[in-house]
């Protein structure tokens, strides 16, 4: 009955532990919950009462499919000034959501026969999107010691004639890494030397720490502007996950066909969202500092906590809001791992096999530090007990 390209989604991993956790809280067990994908703040009131105007003035109608102009044009003047790149309106696509965009440029650039490279540990949503649009996922197994990114020469190592494209996630989740702009430089001449285009997933941009600088892969070279994908939104940075609104910025051929899927797809992005997203752009940017900066505080302390547990390893993420742990030595898969570390003490992770990478769990800190300090000695408790 069903289509093959439906019959080859993995089914979320991360959905069964969190519903079990839902299920957990709802009959009263004080569960410490990591495993959230969301910040865990309001979205700032500006940005609502623009959203709610819009409806108050029957701005509730089709918009242009690729977003209203004003939408575009802010996108594009942020583009410029936060991140040296020079996208037209016309090279703006707005979706329903980062995810969207991603998805929409992948069916837009990949056909059965391609190959899509993926730096595992990956955001678990680019291989399904890949296999959707027919081509093959290829996955590239970081190190640890490398700080979970994909170097160069491992990139050149993946790459065959069929290989299409290269997705690159900085800040990146789960591993909470973030790539120089040397790093990434010697990505692109890579990418360049055979014309594989790059999905640059910019999402968490604005998270970042230890003053340490997001650099967008297109701003490094023409070269690298030609070939790239550059994706973000504002689900993460303005706490507007529920809002579904996202954006990439795409060489002009690449634009216009995401475009042309999009307008047959979905017609256009929620029409009031977008003018709570145009007040994100052009309000007062303090909510975004004031959210990077209590991520900062929790990060720190899960970090310090970390550190001192044995058997465990973690790389200070420099970015986003998680960490990722490494639990190899502890003998269990971790998915074992992150049931039993629910059902015995309570504490919600998400096991990293559903990132491609079966000796990690990914830690959330999208939540209270309260919730971060009791959490992390019961985590501490289990980890003893192996
Ligand atoms: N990319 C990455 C790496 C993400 O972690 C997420 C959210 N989990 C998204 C994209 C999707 O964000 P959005 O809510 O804008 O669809």
């Amino acid at each position: 009955m069903l289509a093959e390209r439906a019959t080859i989604l993995t089914p979320s991993l991360t959905l069964s532990i969190d519903s079990k956790a839902k299920a957990m809280k709802a009959e009263g067990i004080d569960v410490c919950g990591f495993g959230a994908g969301e910040p865990d703040f309001d979205t700032p009131e500006h940005i609502k009462a623009a959203a709610q105007a819009a409806i108050e003035t029957g701005f509730t109608k089709y918009t242009p499919s690729s977003g209203i102009p004003e939408l575009r044009q802010a996108i594009s003047d942020k583009f410029k000034a936060d991140n040296g790149l020079d996208y037209k309106s016309s090279q703006i696509v707005v979706s329903n959501g980062a995810k969207h965009s991603c998805y929409n440029a992948i069916l837009a650039t990949c056909q059965p026969g391609d190959e899509v490279i993926i730096p595992a540990p990956y955001w678990l949503s680019y291989p399904e999107m890949v296999r959707l649009a027919g081509a093959d996922p290829v996955f590239i197994q970081t190190k640890e010691e490398n700080n979970w990114k994909m170097t160069a020469e491992e990139f050149e190592e993946a790459m065959t004639p069929r290989t299409k494209m290269v997705i690159l996630n900085s800040p990146g989740n789960p591993t909470g890494s973030v790539y120089t702009a040397e790093e990434l430089s010697a990505i692109v001449e890579v990418a360049a030397g055979e014309d594989i285009l790059i999905l640059s997933d910019e999402i968490y941009e604005k998270l970042v720490y230890d003053g340490v600088k997001h650099v967008s892969v297109a701003s490094l070279s023409q070269e690298a502007y030609n070939l790239t994908i550059t994706i973000n939104g504002f689900s993460k940075a303005y706490a507007m996950t529920g809002w579904r609104l996202g954006y990439l910025g795409a060489p002009e051929s690449i634009a216009k066909a995401i475009d042309a899927i999009q307008s047959h797809s979905t017609s256009n992005p929620c029409s009031f969202a977008q003018k709570g997203a145009l007040a994100a752009l052009k309000g007062d940017q303090s909510a975004v500092e004031d959210m990077r900066a209590e991520f900062d505080l929790r990060r720190n302390y899960m970090v310090q906590r970390l550190a001192t547990i044995d058997r465990v390893s973690v790389v200070a993420p420099q970015g986003a809001f998680y960490v990722l742990v490494n639990i190899s030595q502890l003998g269990l898969s971790s998915t074992n791992f992150a049931e039993r570390l629910l059902s015995k003490h309570h504490v919600a992770v998400v096991p990293g096999v559903a990132f491609g990478n079966d000796g990690t769990v990914r830690f959330s800190y999208a939540t209270s530090l309260d919730v971060i300090k009791k959490g992390l000695d019961r985590f501490e408790e289990f980890c003893r007990t192996l």
